[in-house]
């Protein structure tokens, strides 16, 4: 049995915040602004994990009036995630994601992201997509004001 999940995350930039996308941190002047550590991509991610598995989203799981969740690193929140997607008997197949963002380039933080990821989702590389895309200036995202993404997950339980 397959089940399909679907997240989407955005963030604002803003200036006095390291930016962490993918559990990796990026060189750039701003970072983006939440309650955790604000990281769009693993958001997206989780979202789309609780999603496929028909559970309550990240916000219903991590509240962001809740101090424990003050700047929380993201990819520890993933992996509790996972354990309970797991605990429910699926594991994951495969990820796709993009993270829409018109600064900084992506692109050489990728490798790294999908190997925070692969490690924390026990998966494999190959069963991991970042795509990295601008929004051609459109936008509050093109105008650098914020970084959005989105991701996509298979999840596969065996039927007993
Ligand atoms: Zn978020």
């Amino acid at each position: 049995m397959f089940k399909i999940g679907l997240g989407y995350d955005i963030h604002k930039l803003t200036e006095g915040r390291d930016l962490i996308i993918g559990g990796v941190k990026i060189t750039h002047e701003k970072g983006l602004l939440g309650h955790s550590d604000a990281d769009v991509l693993v958001h997206a991610i989780i979202d789309a994990l609780l999603g496929a598995a028909g559970m309550a989203d990240i916000g219903t799981l991590f509240p962001d009036t809740d101090p424990k969740y003050k700047d929380a690193d993201s990819i520890v929140l993933m992996k509790k995630v996972y354990e309970l997607i797991k605990s429910k008997g699926y594991k994951i197949n495969n990820i796709d994601s993009n993270i829409i963002a018109q600064a900084p380039k992506m692109m050489p933080y990728i490798p790294k992201m999908k190997e925070v990821i692969a490690k924390t989702l026990e998966l494999e590389i190959e069963n991991i997509s970042i795509k990295a895309k601008t929004k051609e200036k459109l936008d509050a995202v093109g105008e650098k004001l914020a970084i959005e993404s989105n991701a996509a997950v298979l999840l596969e339980k065996e039927n007993k």
